[in-house]
């Protein structure tokens, strides 16, 4: 696709299509990582890459090498890239994504093709209805039927574990533009790992709709296909759901797509309606925010929090610790999101990983923020912390030193793996120093690698409430932390809420985003989260116990 390919979103595909090819050519895991994060630089680059490319400075971007420009240039000057398009043959991409769909890895899928002497889906399916499975080496009885069934299986798809909240609001939401359609289930829901992903269109002639849905190159395997709903799976095996509704269903039909089923059966019977605003008018029920449809629900729903009530991030990094920016720049990027102010929150040394700032550090920045704020008044630049709470719940800087701050986050960050009373205790601890503000990712938890730490958060509700300490709603797409369940927990109980992305660069401070629609899944108000106020009301230190 030569016209496509020079935008930087279509460059940005290629080299994302070359990432997952080279992950399942088993190659060099590094270098996928290398073409996955060059991708991700690319689609969020000011100026078209192409040009700089051309130009010979492409290698000025963060992240790109001899190796990717050489492979830029390819696919500027040519359209495409060679070695992509060897890997795409040799690989068969559509029986990798079924196969992973059907539970099996990507090196096993291709050995079963090969044994079997196909190369496309079909020819797969062909194969084990002609009960050809039981030929390959390895595939007894056993796995045949449970393979036929895999194939034959009509329940709702499910991949092996949910998608990023970003990865699939990305997937999902370039399937919904191509096609005109609307985004629906786990990501329309703002779920913090998404399983159920789908694609509602409104199509009088779903035949054209469902044929451009299966040309996709996102979809590398269509497996289900009915005359107006379809299920494809991607290189990685994800399964899409599309559904091509009569128009003057649309409304019915997107509502159903979103879930959650026991939010949507809660409903049924759904009048039919061409918008899902039509279809609770004739339910004689108010407009439902997504993220608060978990749960059956009929009631008038609060004015959740809205991005726009944000007047200030209050947890960033900058180059001082593992920030790629620096005091200012991140100072200006913040403002220019319209905010009133931002604080950077450098790690502590025990955070272990990276450098961190010890005291006399702490106040050499806190001459960079001074001056800094000289240049960007009346936006201020916040002196804070990310303080790490030590494995006895001190902080990992005195006293002296966090009384000169305007903001102060503690953190677990080693430890992860602490028994309940005594995860419980050493965060407890931490919260009862006086100038700690806001406990930041409270259970540690990274997506798909790192489970919940096993804090009591009953009881740190608790002790926050009596200290006036606020509790933060992480927006790194695989922290998520709080969580939706837990913040409303949190709400209930009266506390505080903040939402900050723990931004490392200033394009990470579009985070924001995922931390507000997570804080929404917990029920939040504008009212219930600190940095939805002005400046003041956060110089004016903790709120008073309760
Ligand atoms: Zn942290
Ligand atoms: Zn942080």
């Amino acid at each position: 696709m030569p016209g496509r390919t020079v935008d930087n979103a279509g460059i940005a595909d290629r080299l994302e299509a070359f990432a997952s090819l080279l992950e399942l050519a088993e190659a060099n895991a590094y270098s996928a990582r290398a073409y996955r994060r060059a991708a991700e630089t690319i689609r969020g680059a000011p100026i078209p890459v192409a040009d700089l490319v051309r130009a010979g400075r492409v290698r000025e971007l963060r992240g790109i090498g001899p190796g990717i420009e050489a492979r830029l240039r390819e696919l500027v000057e040519t359209g495409q890239i060679a070695e992509l398009a060897e890997l795409e043959r040799e690989l068969a991409p559509g029986l990798v994504g079924l196969g992973r769909y059907l539970g099996l890895g990507a090196k096993r899928s291709v050995e079963i093709a090969r044994a079997l002497g196909v190369r496309t889906p079909e020819e797969l399916r062909d194969a084990a209805a002609a009960g050809r499975l039981g030929t390959v080496p390895g595939i007894g009885p056993k796995t045949e039927a449970r393979l036929l069934e895999a194939l034959a299986r009509e329940a709702e798809p499910r991949p092996p574990r949910g998608l990023v909240l970003t990865r699939a609001r990305e997937l999902v939401g370039g399937i919904a533009d191509v096609l005109h359609g609307e985004p629906a289930g786990d990501v329309r829901r703002w779920r913090d790992s998404c399983e159920l992903l789908a694609v509602v269109c409104a199509a009088p002639d779903p035949s054209v709709v469902l044929a451009r849905f299966a040309a996709l190159p996102q979809i590398v395997a269509v497996v289900e296909q009915d005359t107006r709903r379809a299920v494809g799976v991607t290189v990685e095996g994800v399964p899409v759901e599309l559904v091509a509704a009569e128009p003057e269903r649309f409304g019915a039909a997107l509502l159903r797509a979103t879930g959650s089923a026991a939010y949507v059966a809660a409903l049924e019977p759904l009048p039919d309606a061409a918008d899902e605003a039509a279809v609770y008018g004739a339910l004689g029920l108010p407009w439902c925010p997504p993220e608060l449809r978990e749960e059956p629900f009929r009631g008038e729903p609060p004015a959740l929090l809205e991005e726009a009530d944000i007047r200030g991030d209050l947890h960033c990094h900058t180059t001082w610790s593992d920030g790629r920016a620096s005091v200012e720049e991140m100072g200006r990027a913040a403002r220019a999101r319209g905010y009133e102010y931002v604080a950077i929150c450098d790690h502590t040394p025990a955070v272990g990983a990276v450098q961190g700032l010890l005291p006399d550090d702490v106040r050499r920045q806190g001459e960079e923020i001074a001056a800094a704020n000289e240049r960007l008044a009346p936006f201020r630049v916040l002196r804070g912390i990310e303080c790490d709470i030590l494995p006895d719940g001190r902080l990992d800087l005195p006293d002296d030193v966090l009384a000169q701050l305007d903001w102060v986050q503690a953190s677990v960050h080693g430890g992860q793996r602490m028994p309940r009373r005594e995860m419980t205790e050493r965060v407890e601890e931490a919260l009862r120093n006086p100038y700690v503000r806001c406990l930041s990712h409270p259970k540690g938890r990274i997506i798909n690698r790192r489970p919940e730490n096993a804090l009591d958060l009953e009881r740190v509700f608790q002790v926050a409430l009596e200290e006036g300490v606020a509790l933060e709603v992480n927006g790194l797409p695989d922290r998520l932390d709080l969580r939706g369940e837990h913040v409303r927990d949190a709400v209930r109980a009266g506390l505080e809420i903040v939402c900050s992305t723990d931004a490392h660069s200033t394009r990470a401070l579009e985070y924001m985003t995922l931390s507000v629609h997570t804080a929404r899944r917990g029920w939040t108000t504008r009212a219930d989260v600190l940095n939805t106020r002005p400046l003041q009301s956060i110089l004016d230190g903790r709120r008073a116990p309760r």
